[in-house]
């Protein structure tokens, strides 16, 4: 894994779900396998419900009590992050590979000043000039205010720059970004994203989680589209932009506002719960070119070029 940071194999996740008073086991991620080059920004991009959460969360093993990991490895550093136990992982999360999350209040302590949260990182309390230094990194001009403050006392953009300074201070190799600018307004959230793309130009790598193709056209190296717990589509950013190949990736980017005069399509239905067993490929009943084999037999992943794809459409054989 030489250029990789992480490689997931055959990652398959599921939860026991409790139905007419009946313990029932549903899977949320379909034997993924993905491999995160050093470097870059990679998007997990799909509908709410599509299971990228649930990926970064075993990703940091977080999981609920009533999920279980059926099969797979994550390999980080030539280790299976599956098989180090909870009191060894927790010198990995939060350091060596730290969260960045959909609402930062969630991520900071509300009885603690910024000071003392940056502090707590490093362990020692002659670091200062660390910390004040990563507070510049993302762009805070009252830094002396800012770390006497309690985190309701700074607005949402204030906190989510907070939070990326401690994966700075934390010196993360690996960052998992779940939705960061999701509670943030336009012009907040790509001030975030510029954050985010000036640590890829000092070397780290970032899983960024979106439902918004924009996103990762403007911002990710790399592109994973995920459905209903499988990759259905990998590529790069560009080719995937360029020639998208799935019906789903297809779809996703004719609901992007952003041509002109261009009517927008809505996907037609909604993702399925997980709890709705779905045979053959999950996105047959959406799919606008769907067929009989569609229905009941799972399409295999098609490996061209620099792509991988998840469809019949693409299978010679
Ligand atoms: Fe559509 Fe069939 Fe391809 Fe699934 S396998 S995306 S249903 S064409």
């Amino acid at each position: 894994m030489q250029n990789n940071i992480l490689e997931v194999k055959d990652l398959s996740v599921g939860f026991n779900i409790e139905i007419n008073n009946k313990d029932q086991f549903f899977y949320a991620l379909n034997g993924i396998s993905l491999e995160f080059e050093k470097g870059k920004m990679h998007a997990l991009a799909g509908e709410s419900g599509c299971g990228k959460s649930v990926f970064i969360n075993t990703i940091l093993k977080l999981l609920p009590k009533n999920a279980k990991i059926t099969s797979g490895e994550i390999l980080f550093e030539n280790n299976n992050l599956l098989d180090i136990k909870e009191e060894d992982f927790r010198n990995i999360r939060g350091k060596k590979i730290s969260l960045i999350p959909q609402d930062p209040f969630m991520s900071l302590n509300p009885l603690y000043t910024i000071e003392n949260q940056l502090l707590e990182i490093l362990n020692k309390n002659d670091d200062k000039e660390i910390i004040k230094t990563a507070l510049e990194k993302v762009k805070i001009k009252n830094i002396n205010t800012v770390l006497k403050s309690y985190p309701h006392e700074l607005s949402g953009g204030m906190k989510q720059r907070v939070i990326i300074a401690m994966s700075i201070v934390s010196d993360s190799d690996l960052i998992l970004a779940d939705e960061p600018t999701t509670a943030l307004d336009v012009s907040v959230s790509n001030s975030i994203l510029e954050l985010l793309s000036e640590l890829i130009n000092s070397g780290k790598t970032i899983i960024l989680i979106t439902h918004d193709l924009s996103i990762v056209s403007n911002y990710c190296d790399r592109a994973n589209i995920m459905y209903l717990g499988n990759i259905v589509e990998n590529s790069t950013s560009d080719k995937l932009f360029k020639t998208p190949l799935h019906p789903y990736t297809n779809a996703l980017l004719k609901a992007l506002p952003d041509k002109k005069g261009v009517k927008l399509q809505n996907i037609k239905g909604q993702i399925s719960p997980i709890t709705e067993i779905i045979q053959g490929c999950k996105f047959h009943p959406r799919c606008e070119k769907a067929t009989e084999i569609c229905k009941t037999i799972i399409p295999k992943k098609i490996n061209m070029d620099e792509t991988c794809v998840m469809c019949h459409l693409y299978d010679k054989n």
